[in-house]
């Protein structure tokens, strides 16, 4: 059994910026010669998540807007208190949504569905620059 790490780095705008990262996570996959296993995706960070998304116009609208009712950016947040950052919602987005996905690949092709990409979601209050640890198990 083998395992490689390797990391995408993003530019973001934050404030719900989402980015499709399924052709760097497959170019990685490709590169490790690897044929079964599964595959991490992790976000490094409190304040982004890692999911699956059909990326299109459309949902690129509906997730912020969806995020914004349940947590919105503009709350009483304890958060708020300790650091004065102002991005108490931020890391309440990133925690519920989740910060890794594990995708299984087999033939050396991940198994998504052909509308289901893999996003990297932004929730900070601030441009960042984002590291995501990709991380092949298998063989
Ligand atoms: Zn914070």
């Amino acid at each position: 059994m083998k395992i490689i790490t390797k990391e995408i780095i993003v530019e973001t705008e934050g404030n719900c910026d989402i980015r499709n990262i399924s052709e760097e996570v497959r170019k990685y996959l490709k590169e490790s010669k690897m044929k079964e296993g599964s595959c991490c995706v992790f976000s490094i960070g409190s304040t982004a998540s890692i999911t699956t998304l059909e990326y299109e116009p459309g949902l690129l609208k509906d997730i912020p807007k969806i995020l914004e009712k349940l947590i919105p950016a503009y709350s009483k947040y304890y958060h708020n208190d300790t650091w004065g950052d102002n991005n108490g919602h931020s890391h309440l987005r990133s925690a519920i949504i989740g910060t890794s996905l594990n995708i299984p690949f087999i033939k050396s092709e991940l198994i998504l569905g052909t509308w289901q990409q893999i996003v990297l979601i932004d929730f900070d209050n601030k441009k960042r620059t984002r590291r995501i640890a990709v991380q092949l198990t298998g063989e």
